[in-house]
């Protein structure tokens, strides 16, 4: 996809600030500081509309951007933030959950795990929450960049081991910095749009 618009609809803290208008949505999840907003601005060719944050697990909110004016891309909070109350951890919970079980305008989640590291056990948890509830599921292994060229198999096959990926789910090794990956990602989303 040809990206030639973009733009954050809204910061949404609550539900009732989730767009209302029926723009089907592409959700992403993955730990604080994965990469989740520098892949959201590779694919949309911009440098920081989706905010790439020192400060991991501060987006509190479902960030809703839409784009080409067909779909919106929805950053979820980031999780396995480990300096956040139990309390806060809770509301996130509820919130999210609520949000991908009952979105009816959600038609896939990209699921982002950095290429470099096995998944971790919060990264395991997102993907089984996701098939138990039947939502398609993408998984985007990012900083391909910053492995060496006869290490991608390997870390390729150990993503999809970890994560127990069933038949017909696909792994996108991916580089925010190189751009590689961009197109098999288009290919993958435009698929549920
Ligand atoms: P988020 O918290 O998941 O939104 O993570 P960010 O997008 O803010 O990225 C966290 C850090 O990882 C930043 O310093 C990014 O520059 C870096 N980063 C993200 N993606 C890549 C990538 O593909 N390659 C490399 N080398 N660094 C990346």
């Amino acid at each position: 996809m040809k990206v030639t618009k973009s733009d954050i609809t809204i910061s949404a803290v609550a539900p009732k600030q989730y767009p209302d208008v029926g723009f089907p949505e592409i959700a992403l999840a993955g730990r604080s500081n994965v990469g989740k907003s520098s892949f959201i601005n590779k694919m949309i060719n911009r440098k920081s509309l989706a905010r790439t944050s020192s400060k991991p697990g501060k987006t509190q909110t479902l960030n809703f951007y839409l784009i080409n004016e067909i779909f919106h891309f929805v950053d979820v909070p980031g999780y396995g933030y480990a300096k956040v109350s139990k309390t806060e951890r809770e509301a996130w919970g509820r919130m999210l959950e609520t949000y991908f079980t009952e979105r009816e305008n959600l038609k896939a989640t990209i699921l982002v795990v950095d290429l470099r590291h096995e998944p971790t056990k919060d990264d395991i948890k997102m993907y089984d929450f996701l098939k138990h509830y039947d939502l398609p599921v993408i998984v985007v292994a990012t900083k391909l960049d910053k492995l060496k060229k006869n290490q991608i198999h390997k870390h390729i096959k150990r993503v999809k081991d970890t994560l127990q990926l069933e038949k017909g789910d696909v792994v996108v090794p991916f580089s925010s910095e190189t751009g590689q990956g961009k197109e098999e990602a288009w290919r993958e989303i435009e698929r549920f749009l």
